[in-house]
C-alpha cells in the first residue's frame, strides 16, 4: 500500500500479474484493496510454455497505459526478467514496483537476479525465503523516500512495532552469514530434485520445472482436485496448499493443483535422499487419496522422519 500510494492516486491504472496465473492478491485483484482503489489490469502466462508472456505484457501495457507496472508472483517457479519489465514500463512511462516477497532470500544471496537496478520500488515480506519474522519492507529509489515515509506515517500506520523491527534485524544478520547462502542453495537443489522426481512419475509440473524454491503441479491427469490432494496429504502429515494452476477450470476454493516449496524441510536439514522419499509418499497419497489407513500409516513415517530432522538443531542461531 505504501509503495502504491506514495506515487499513485485512487483511480490510477496499475498492471500486475493475474492472481489466477501466479500473481498475488495485492497486485490488482478485484477482491483486494489494490483492485478496489486502482483501475487494475492483469497479465499472465503463455499457455504453451506456462512462462510469463512478455510480448503480451508489452501489448497490454500499450493498451491500458498503467501508471505502475507491478512485477512479482506467489506461484511462479521461473526466473523473472526484471530488465524486460523495466523496458516495457519505460515504453509507456510507468513506475516499476517489484514485489519479491517469495524470492527475497534467493535475491539477497545472488541466486535469483536482483530487481534493484530496474525498479522504482522493491517490496518484500521478511517471512518467506528470507526466513525472518512475519513482516514486510519497502525499498525505493532515493527520490521516492520522503513520499514513502509520509504515506507510512501519518498515511497508513501508527507507532512502530519495535519487537518486529528487532526480529528483522536478526533475520538480516542471519541472511548475511555464509551459511545462509548454503541454505538457499540447498533449498534450490531440493526443489529441483522434488520437481524432477514428480516429472519422472509422470506428473505435470507447471512450466516443466523450477528455478526457485517452489513449483506447481497440475493434478488433472491424476484424477484428484487440489482440495482433495491437500486434505489427503494433510491427513498424512504433509502440509502444502492447493493452488490454481494456469487456466484452471475449477474455482479457487477447489483448484486443480498443489504448490510445493522446500524452505521448511531444508531448514530441518533434509537433503536429496529425503526429497526422493517425499516424492514417493506424496505420489502414493495422491494415487490413493481416499485411503484413510494409508494416510495414517504415512503420517507415522513422516513423524519419524521429522524426529530425525528436528527444527532447532539446524537453526543458524544455534551455530552463530
Ligand atoms: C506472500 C506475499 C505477500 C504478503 O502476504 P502475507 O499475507 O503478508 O504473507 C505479498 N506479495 C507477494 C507476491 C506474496 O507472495
Amino acid at each position: 500500500m505504501a509503495a502504491y500510494l506514495s506515487v499513485l492516486k485512487p483511480g490510477d491504472t496499475i498492471l500486475g500479474m493475474a492472481l489466477s496465473e501466479g500473481g498475488h492478491l495485492t497486485h490488482g485483484s478485484k477482491v483486494s484493496f489494490s483492485g478496489k482503489i486502482f483501475q487494475s489490469y492483469a497479465y499472465g502466462l503463455n499457455p504453451e510454455t506456462e512462462l510469463i508472456d512478455y510480448d503480451a505484457v508489452q501489448k497490454l501495457a500499450e493498451e491500458c497505459r498503467p501508471r505502475m507496472l507491478v512485477v512479482g508472483a506467489s506461484a511462479y517457479s521461473r526466473i523473472i526478467d526484471f530488465e524486460r519489465f523495466k523496458h516495457i514500463a519505460d515504453s509507456v512511462g510507468a513506475y516499476v514496483l517489484v514485489d519479491i516477497a517469495h524470492i527475497s532470500g534467493l535475491v539477497v544471496t545472488g541466486l535469483h537476479p536482483s530487481p534493484v537496478p530496474y525498479a522504482d520500488f522493491v517490496t518484500t515480506t521478511t517471512h518467506k525465503t528470507l526466513r525472518g519474522p512475519r513482516a514486510g519492507m519497502v525499498m525505493c529509489k532515493a527520490e521516492h523516500a520522503n513520499a514513502v515515509d509520509k504515506i507510512i506515517f501519518p498515511g497508513l500506520q501508527g507507532g512502530p512495532l519495535m519487537h518486529v523491527i528487532a526480529a528483522k534485524a536478526v533475520a538480516f544478520q542471519e541472511a548475511l552469514a555464509p551459511e545462509f547462502k548454503a541454505y538457499q542453495q540447498q533449498v534450490l537443489a531440493n526443489a529441483k530434485a522434488l520437481a524432477q522426481g514428480f516429472i519422472e512419475r509422470d506428473y505435470h509440473v507447471v512450466s516443466g520445472g523450477t528455478d526457485t524454491h517452489l513449483f506447481l503441479m497440475n493434478l488433472n491427469s491424476k484424477g484428484v482436485t487440489g482440495k482433495d490432494a491437500e486434505s489427503a496429504l494433510d491427513a498424512s502429515g504433509i502440509i502444502l496448499n492447493k493452488n490454481a494452476v494456469p487456466h484452471d477450470e475449477r474455482p479457487p476454493a477447489v483448484t486443480s493443483g498443489v504448490r510445493i516449496g522446500t524452505p521448511i524441510v531444508t531448514t530441518r536439514g533434509m537433503g536429496l535422499a529425503e526429497m526422493s522419499q517425499l516424492v514417493a509418499w506424496i505420489d502414493e497419497v495422491i494415487q490413493h487419496s481416499t485411503d484413510r489407513r494409508l494416510h495414517r500409516r504415512i503420517a507415522k513415517d513422516v513423524k519419524a522422519l521429522c524426529g530425525r530432522f528436528p527444527i532447532f538443531q539446524t537453526s543458524p542461531l544455534t551455530s552463530a
